[in-house]
């Protein structure tokens, strides 16, 4: 194998000890401790794993973290209201819902009930559109994390040819205008398009969102790219991604594992985005 493996891991473990050396600092200044609300609706059992990770982790970093766990049939003035209370919190600098919710719950009203100062998941339309016009503030986690493991596993990305391979609006195309923002030619690839396997083998950064396991062939990666893959698919044999991992490292620089690539890196990405979101509202007051 010539590929080095870009350790998500070791990459989220060290994201998070920098944040909390941060927090430790801006405490220290006489600043706010970052506080991170988390809301669930409902009993959906990844659902609850996801919260309590994410609950752990502010713990960690020394956070306040505020878990607010809703019966499945609340309605959605009730959350509306939780959220608006929220928003006017001091102590509460970041708001993340739990999605999906239920059905009978307009998600898309809810997270636009967020305040975006607060908006930590990045899904705000006001947030989307900060990165469409290349003046991010909160860049929801995932594509944050793709970009932060390029940028750590030393990936060269100014000029650089990206392929992004995947054009959802959670992680496909925040990923490519994230690519953008880093002066990189960007291609957007997708189900119609023509030549996948030829667009792919011109680039540099490779990176594939498409949750189809192992659909991107070792032979499509380029000698000497920078390969990170955003998929988890669950087969027979276990959690495997969107690229044909041993055939690709045989040519690629560097590339993710799955897991232990992008997985760890959202909740990683929320605690910084949450830090931020903290430091901005100290300076504002
Ligand atoms: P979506 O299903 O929303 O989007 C998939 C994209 O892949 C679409 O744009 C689709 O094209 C494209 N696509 C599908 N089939 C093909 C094909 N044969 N050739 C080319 N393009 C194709 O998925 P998500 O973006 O939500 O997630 C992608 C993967 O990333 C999944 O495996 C998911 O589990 C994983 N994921 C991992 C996260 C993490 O690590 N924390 C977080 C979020 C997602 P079209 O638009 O034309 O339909």
């Amino acid at each position: 194998m010539a590929a080095s493996i870009i350790d998500g891991k070791q990459i989220a473990a060290d994201v998070r000890a920098e944040v909390a050396a941060e927090v430790k600092k801006m405490q220290a200044a006489g600043g706010p401790t970052p506080g991170l609300a988390v809301v669930l609706v409902g009993e959906d059992p990844a659902s609850q794993v996801y919260v309590n990770n994410k609950d752990k982790a502010c713990q960690e970093v020394g956070f306040n973290s505020f878990k607010h766990e809703l019966p499945a049939d609340t309605s959605e003035e009730d959350l509306l209201a939780l959220v608006e209370e929220l928003n006017g919190r001091e102590d509460v600098h970041g708001i993340l819902v739990q999605l999906p919710l239920p059905g009978h719950i307009d998600a898309e009203r809810v997270l636009m009930a967020i305040s975006p100062d607060k908006d930590v998941d990045g899904f705000h339309p006001m947030n989307v559109g900060r990165l469409a016009v290349g003046a991010p503030v909160f860049v929801s986690c995932t594509p944050a994390g793709v970009i932060e493991l390029l940028k750590r596993s030393g990936a060269e990305l100014e000029g650089a040819d990206a392929v992004v391979v995947g054009r959802s609006n959670i992680v496909g195309k925040p990923v490519a205008l994230l690519l953008l923002q880093e002066n990189c030619t960007v291609t957007i690839c997708h189900s119609r398009t023509k030549d996948l396997a030829a667009v792919c083998r011109g680039a540099d950064v490779l990176v594939a969102a498409v949750g189809v396991p192992e659909m991107i062939k070792g032979d499509w990666v380029k000698e000497g790219a920078t390969v990170i893959d955003v998929g988890i698919n669950r087969t027979d044999d276990g959690l495997v991604g969107d690229v044909e991992f041993e055939a690709a490292a045989e040519r690629a620089r560097a590339i993710t594992p799955v897991p232990g690539g992008v997985g760890p890196m959202t909740i990683a990405m929320l605690l910084k985005n949450t830090l931020l979101a903290a430091e901005l509202a100290s300076r504002d007051r």
